[in-house]
């Protein structure tokens, strides 16, 4: 069996991955528009966040909780190491947190629960609204992810089934006689038995109307702030979230012995638009953001933010989450939304699109949307 992996982000790199490890599959073709990995690639950024806890959803704390794992075995898979186990720390009322801590630990996540007290002893450098408690995991962290990708592409240019074509733009997919049949801007094409789409915030452009219409496409704004030196000075900073009024606001950790900067935002900071432009921060978000860290940390220096940037993704339009769909009489499966949370998540939807691909029965994510893909009888129909 040929497949062919359309987009080389962290889902297209371990699908191929995947791929390659299936009994059956004789070749791999990876084909990126850019590079391999590509610099403008979503996935390609200093850090992502692995953690199981979503408040209120337990299902999808349940299916979280296996993304720790997951990211270990891919490290032993590819023999590199670029995920830091720093834990994850999230905010809330305290008279919430026993019952979030009950759901994460009968997933299997190893964590506890602060009290205000000990919270506002452990982190007093940051403000919290009086009656904040917290969940502590140490089964989560956070990826290198630039690292990462280098590391997956790596291994797969070395595996001999596997041939890699960056700098190829695919314009079009569709089914022929043989299977699928891909065309790419240069006027080349190429036919393989299957092909999986991951063409991150671009997919829009390669998917059937009827599926384009469902997403929506979200712009979100970090900031880089140099880290103060009694963050550098803390051991072991996990990612925090549910920050603020709102319990929206995030901040990625440096890793340890690293001078790189902390990563700032918060939900607030991410807004639906039309099309994807430039990275460049807009003043106005840029300043939005600076607002809210200002009251977040009492001692936050606007100066010490040294830069920002705007990433892309898209979002299934009423879920708001990722969407799996297949077309093409099953030739094409295409990861056409891959929402706000899907590096965390790669190793298992990578494997489940994998075992899609090769006819094997799909291992579960745990994530609605991926193990019940949306079926598309034939390219133009429902
Ligand atoms: C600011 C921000 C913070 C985030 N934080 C987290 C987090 O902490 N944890 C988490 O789990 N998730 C997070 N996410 C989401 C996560 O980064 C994405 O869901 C994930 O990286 C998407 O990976 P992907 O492989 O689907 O797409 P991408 O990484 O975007 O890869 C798509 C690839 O397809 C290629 N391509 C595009 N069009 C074509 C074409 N026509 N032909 C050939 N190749 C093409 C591109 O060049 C690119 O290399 C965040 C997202 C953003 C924007």
């Amino acid at each position: 069996m040929r497949i062919t992996v359309v987009g080389g982000g962290v889902i297209g790199l371990l699908t191929a991955i995947e791929c390659v490890r299936a009994a059956g599959v004789d070749a791999v073709d990876l084909v990126d528009a850019g590079p391999i990995p590509s610099p403008s690639a979503t996935s390609n950024d200093r850090l992502r966040v692995v953690r199981a806890l979503h408040r209120r959803e337990p299902a999808l704390t349940r299916a979280a909780a296996q993304a720790h794992a997951g990211w270990m075995d891919v490290e032993d898979q590819v023999g590199s190491r670029f995920y830091h186990p720093a834990g994850a720390l999230t905010a809330m009322p305290v008279q919430d947190a026993a019952a979030e801590l009950a759901v994460l630990t009968a997933a299997g996540a190893k964590a506890w629960t602060l009290s205000p007290d000990e919270l506002a002893g452990r982190y007093p450098r940051i403000r919290f609204p009086d009656g904040t408690g917290a969940v502590l995991e140490a089964t989560a962290g956070v990826v290198l992810a630039d690292h990462a990708l280098v590391a997956l592409a790596r291994w797969l240019s070395r595996r001999p089934e596997v041939r890699l074509h960056p700098h190829k733009r695919v314009v079009e997919i569709s089914q022929n006689d043989q299977g699928a049949l891909i065309r790419c801007a240069d006027g080349g094409t190429h036919t393989a038995d299957r092909v999986v789409m991951a063409a991150g915030p671009w997919s829009r452009e390669l998917v059937p109307a009827a599926i384009s219409s469902d997403l929506t496409l979200y712009r979100q704004t970090v900031l880089s702030y140099r880290a103060p030196k009694w963050f550098r000075d803390s051991t072991g900073m996990p990612a925090v979230l549910g920050l603020g009024p709102a319990r929206d606001a995030w901040l990625m950790p440096t890793v340890p012995q690293s001078d790189a900067p902390l990563r700032l935002s918060a939900a607030s900071a991410c807004r639906p638009v039309d099309e994807m432009t430039d990275r460049v921060t807009p003043d106005q978000w840029r300043a939005h953001l600076v607002d809210v860290f200002s009251e977040l940390f009492p001692d936050f220096d606007p100066a010490a933010v040294v830069d920002s940037t705007d990433g892309f993704y898209l979002a299934e339009r009423t879920r708001g989450g990722p969407m799996l769909a297949t077309y093409g009489a099953g030739t094409v499966l295409a990861y056409a939304a891959c929402g706000g949370m899907s590096f965390k998540f790669a190793p298992q939807i990578a494997r489940a699109i994998a075992d899609r691909a090769v006819g094997a029965p799909p291992r579960p994510t745990g994530l609605d949307s991926v193990d019940r893909p949306r079926h598309l009888a034939a390219v133009g129909e429902e």
